[in-house]
């Protein structure tokens, strides 16, 4: 047959994801001549051949490509036919200044953990890496993606691994961080600060055995230091907890293997493919519970439904697991709650090695912090809940232009955002911007992202609040001009700019707090809205918030707050736990607070309400974790009960009729797991009446949900059917967080409007 001559260009996630090597085996294989690129946005490919081979050759490029690529659109053309000697790479020096894309971390493969069986200079050794696996986005310093612009600069080749690396066939080809024991970093052993050992196979015996006895370890990983010990162990756990600063949130598991998972958590199928998949993140799955089993350590997580549970990622991880007799381990981060995941070595010595049993520590340095990143399936799809390792910096594809903008994001749970043509580039999870070091971790991550990505800033985008870290930092960033954008707006117009929307919709934004445009705390806001411009259609009644942000710390204070708004004084003759557990003179003291209006801001954040109702049903009074009282009450929910409150519309939404539902339950003994299903059922009917109400008046059919209470799985796949049912199109957030981490995003998108509107 004759030959002929084809031109493929690939977008999508194809460079330092070992592509170009693929597409060389591949058209090899098919017996094509011709070569590969990399350019700007995308791979480029020439290929001379049958049409027969060249059919066989698309048909691998399609489904056999290495795993952490992601393919976004494959076009061909033919061209003239031209002969070539053979088929070739063309190297690095093609890439231009303007390449964006960086692989995110990828899980060690299974190729490479073979070879770390077999003798040779990769028998154990940690570091094992190759084009499918290892470190990127955390070791690369600049583009392009050459190890001399890695944290593995300071390594040089060995021989082996300098011929792996120039072997078009090897699958080390070009793979930038490659190492073996002979040339490569290695784990060093301290015990207080004094190094015991930079012997893996000692490390591993020493650290191993150290857990199985009940240590706590710290162990620096891919994008930080964790903590370690074993998760069977109350005592262990209780220690890790402690010297954390005694924090309450839920602790990450990691098991031995998916068998073992399973023995604990109910994982469906879904669960297990994101469970296995290269980015290995924490899935939250519901727990199981078996007879005749070990028991994991009842304070792992905090006495939820919810475990948040992960497979090993990192070469160590598996060697750990060889000789551990445990099959779970708590992996958390390693810090101080409120402070940044650790990087460093020094400052890890300097803050831990006086309180863990052992650290563990690798002379590979960490660029880009990262921490593990949280999913969890809801309505059958992933929802991302803090995007980091092994999903950053993949930018999410929006259909605005986005060049020049810099979006700085919210106070808690930050993530700030740039853009690049129509690529968003989403921080890793930064955290809350309350604290030195994470203000410092926000300002210096702002910085490489804009030197990486070759971000030339123009507009900036800010939250309305003043007092924010965020928003401070963008007012004084430059001489640009600044977009400020509310809260909930930015909510909606995230998930707005997930699902590339770009015209009116009805935004519902359910949350902790966000400054109104009122003055007031927002939190349950109806809009009617488009990427520029928002109108406040509806939202939950007012209610003082005694103690202002202390509430959020402390539910039993909206209680009251919603008790007596509905009681008046005659709260007192309540038969209610929170009236026992708490001081009266300290609810006295509230109630006066609240008639004074003294620090008793109005609000009318969702997630207070959830708070209330936890308080309410005692499962909450002081919260030891952000948002304990909604996980609390989701946690318990009745799911086969249908029943719900009454409630009121009037120009807001009135809850006085649903307290005192839930007050009736409680004094009438009703069980908490009831009166939970009751609550959000009745708020899962508030947003589909009021949706419906929206419709009726606007006429418009698209929803976008968001803000952080629709990280209940219970709320958003009710929310989600009873609104289908009635032919409304539903948006909800998946890849971009549904929380505070995803406002950035939203802020961004609002300003490209507005510029494109010339309103800026
Ligand atoms: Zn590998
Ligand atoms: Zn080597
Ligand atoms: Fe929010």
């Amino acid at each position: 047959m004759k030959d002929i001559s084809l031109e493929v260009i690939v977008t999508g996630l194809v460079q330092g994801v070992g592509f170009r090597p693929f597409v060389y085996r591949i058209a090899t294989k098919s017996e094509l001549t011709g070569w590969v690129l990399n350019t700007n946005e995308n791979v480029r490919i020439q290929v001379t051949g049958t049409p027969e081979n060249i059919e066989s050759f698309l048909h691998s490029l399609k489904n056999q490509s290495p795993q952490a690529a992601s393919i976004d659109k494959i076009s061909t053309q033919a061209i003239a036919t031209e002969n070539f000697e053979s088929f070739s790479i063309h190297g690095s020096h093609d890439i231009s200044d303007e390449i964006t894309e960086i692989s995110p971390d990828i899980a060690v493969c299974d190729d490479c953990l073979h070879d770390i069986d077999q003798p040779g200079s990769r028998l154990d050794y940690a570091f094992v890496n190759c084009t499918n696996c290892g470190p990127r986005f955390t070791i690369i310093r600049d583009l392009p993606y050459d190890r001399a612009k890695t944290t593995m600069k300071s390594f040089s080749m060995c021989p082996e691994c300098l011929a792996e690396y120039k072997n078009v066939l090897d699958r080390r080809f070009h793979a930038q961080p490659t190492a073996c024991s002979v040339c490569g970093p290695e784990y060093e052993l301290f015990i207080g600060k004094k190094k015991i050992s930079n012997d893996i196979n000692y490390i591993i015996d020493k650290v191993s055995q150290c857990i199985d006895d009940g240590g706590v370890l710290l162990i620096k990983g891919l994008g930080g230091m964790h903590l370690a010990c074993d998760a069977f162990n109350e005592t262990s756990v209780q220690k890790l907890r402690d010297l954390k600063n005694r924090e309450g949130k839920p602790l990450a598991v990691m098991f031995r293997d998916l068998e073992s998972l399973k023995l604990y958590a109910e994982v469906n199928q879904q669960e297990e493919k994101l469970l296995v998949s290269w980015r290995r993140p924490i899935v939250l799955i519901e727990k199981k519970y078996t007879k005749d089993q070990q028991v994991l350590a009842e304070s792992l997580n905090s006495g939820l439904n919810l475990l948040g549970v992960m497979l090993p990622y990192m070469p160590i991880h598996y060697l750990l697991f060889r000789n551990l007799k445990t099959d779970a381990i708590v992996l958390t981060s390693g810090n101080f709650s409120s402070e940044p995941i650790l990087i460093d070595n020094e400052l890890a010595l300097d803050q831990f090695s006086s309180l863990v049993d052992a650290v563990v520590l690798h002379n590979r340095d960490i660029y880009n912090r990262t921490d593990d990143s949280v999913v969890r399936i809801i309505a059958n799809k992933e929802r991302v809940f803090r995007r980091s390792r092994g999903y950053v910096p993949t930018p999410v594809r929006t259909a605005l232009n986005t060049e020049g903008i810099v979006a700085f994001g919210a106070e808690l749970t930050n993530c700030f955002c740039v853009g690049k043509g129509q690529k968003a580039f989403l921080s890793q999870h930064i955290g809350d911007l309350q604290g030195l070091e994470t203000t410092l971790f926000y300002e210096k991550t702002l910085a490489q992202f804009i030197q990486l990505f070759r971000i030339k800033p123009s507009l900036l985008a800010v939250d309305m609040h003043p007092e924010y870290v965020s928003t401070k930092t963008g007012l004084s960033f430059g001489a640009f001009p600044v977009v400020q954008v509310q809260h909930h707006h930015s909510h909606v117009a995230s998930c707005m700019a997930e699902h590339h929307l770009d015209e009116k919709v009805i935004g519902v934004a359910l949350d902790g707090t966000g400054l109104g445009t009122d003055g007031n705390i927002w939190g349950s806001e109806f809009l009617v809205c488009d990427l520029n411009h928002f109108a406040r259609f509806t939202h939950f009644d007012y209610i003082p918030l005694p103690g202002g942000d202390l509430a959020a710390e402390e539910p039993w204070r909206t209680a009251i707050s919603y008790l007596y708004k509905v009681y008046g004084a005659d709260l007192y003759s309540l038969e209610l736990p929170v009236l026992k557990q708490i001081d009266p003179e300290k609810i006295r003291l509230i109630i006066q607070m609240i008639d004074r209006n003294i620090n008793c801001p109005l609000t009318s954040g969702a997630g207070r309400l959830f708070d209330c109702v936890a308080s309410l049903l005692d499962l909450v009074q002081v919260a030891t974790f952000q948002a304990e009282g909604p996980m609390r009450l989701e946690s318990i929910i009745n799911i086969g009960c249908t029943d719900k409150y009454a409630f009121t519309f009037g120009k807001i939404i009135l809850f006085d009729e649903t307290i005192r539902g839930i007050v009736d339950d409680i004094h009438l003994g009703i069980d908490k797991a009831t009166i939970s299903a009751k609550f959000h059922n009745t708020i899962i009917s508030v947003i589909f009446e009021t949706v419906n109400n929206i419709r009726q008046a606007e006429g418009i059919n698209k929803v976008v949900l968001s803000g952080g209470v629709f990280q209940n799985k219970y709320l958003l796949e009710g929310t989600t059917a009873i609104l289908l049912s009635a032919n409304f199109e539903v948006y909800s957030h998946a890849s971009v967080p549904t929380n505070d981490g995803g406002i950035a995003l939203g802020q961004l998108a609002v300003a490209s409007k507005r510029r494109e509107l010339l309103c800026v």
